[in-house]
This record gives structure tokens, sequence and C-alpha cells, in this order.
């Protein structure tokens, strides 16, 4: 950051009196400007015995595939924004979301909560901001080509749980980026 966002005028880096660390302080309003994780908040979609992924047409991981998933809007609960990418990036209305998986990414700020969700139909298609969006069984799923380890942790659990039939809410840390395939 380097202007503030309510005047305009250069911000400062320093440890403001009383806090503990560093931050972004207007050297005209003295506005702080604090800077706390985001969220993203996605789905796991399920028709019958298959699953809903798209590959994705942006950066970052280009033409890999993933869940539909991206940043809360404000505004939103997290299930409103699982449910709004869910649509945005697959054309897709999901029903009966249970959280399922969320990951703490300290390296990058950011959370991740992913929902089980239900697709009454198979209907579907490419979002803006996805080339293609297809249903997957299990023994399709495209594991060298998954965009984030989030996504592929997401989908490894699935399965095993899928064969008792318990899914219980898994948290998770992702300390560090996976290296480049
Ligand atoms: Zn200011």
């Amino acid at each position: 950051m380097k202007y503030c966002s309510q005047c305009g005028k250069l911000v400062a880096l320093f440890i403001p009196t009383g806090d503990n660390r560093p931050r972004y302080v207007c050297s005209h309003c003295q506005t702080i400007h604090y800077q706390n994780p985001k969220i993203v908040a996605g789905c796991l979609p399920v028709y019958k015995e298959l699953i809903l992924l798209c590959k994705r047409a942006i950066e970052p991981r280009k033409s890999f595939w993933t869940l539909p998933a991206g940043f809360m809007e404000l505004g939103e609960t997290t299930l409103q924004a699982a449910q709004r990418e869910t649509w945005e990036e697959a054309l897709a209305t999901v029903e009966q979301l249970e959280l399922y998986t969320v990951f703490n990414l300290p390296h990058i700020s950011q959370v991740y909560m992913i929902f089980r969700a239900q697709l009454k139909e198979p209907k579907f298609g490419s979002g803006e901001e996805s080339y293609d969006v297809q249903l997957f069984n299990e023994t399709d799923i495209p594991w060298q080509q998954l965009a984030f380890p989030t996504i592929e942790k997401t989908l490894q659990h699935y399965f095993v749980d899928r064969q008792s039939g318990s899914f219980p809410v898994r948290v998770e840390d992702i300390t560090q980026s996976i290296k480049k395939r």
C-alpha cells in the first residue's frame, strides 16, 4: 500500500502506539489501514456419483481444474458466496450446502471454506472464468491437473469419506505453496 484510500496522501509503515505490529498509517488523516486475511468460499458440487470441476480460464493456474470457489464479496454470507461462485464459474445451481473443509493458508493470508453441495440436475456450463466444466467419476479425476492443494485435499477427503457416508468437517493448515508442476 502506498496511498491512503481515505484522502489519497502517502502512507507510512510503522507500529502505531498501543499496537504490536506494523500497519500502514496515513501521514495526513492518520487513518490506520488494517489488512486481514481474505476468505475464499467454494463448493464441491455432487451429482449422483459425479463431481463437478471447472477448468480455469484465468490466472493463477490457468487451464488447471478446480472446484468452483472465489473471494467473498462484502455483505455476503460464506454460503451465499459459495453458491454465487458456483453459478458464476459453472452456471450450476447447488443446494443442501454443508461445510466440509476449512484451510488456513497463512503464507498468502487466505482461509478457504468449501461446502459439499448437491446439484439437483446435471445442468451446468462454462462461466466467464472457465474454459470447460465437466462431471467427473472418481476414476477420471485429473489429479495431475488440479489447480490448488486445497482442491486436491478436499477431493481426497471426499472419496475416502464417501465410503463410510460420514463427512466430518476438516480444518487443516497449508503452510507452503506447492511446487510448480
Ligand atoms: Zn489519509
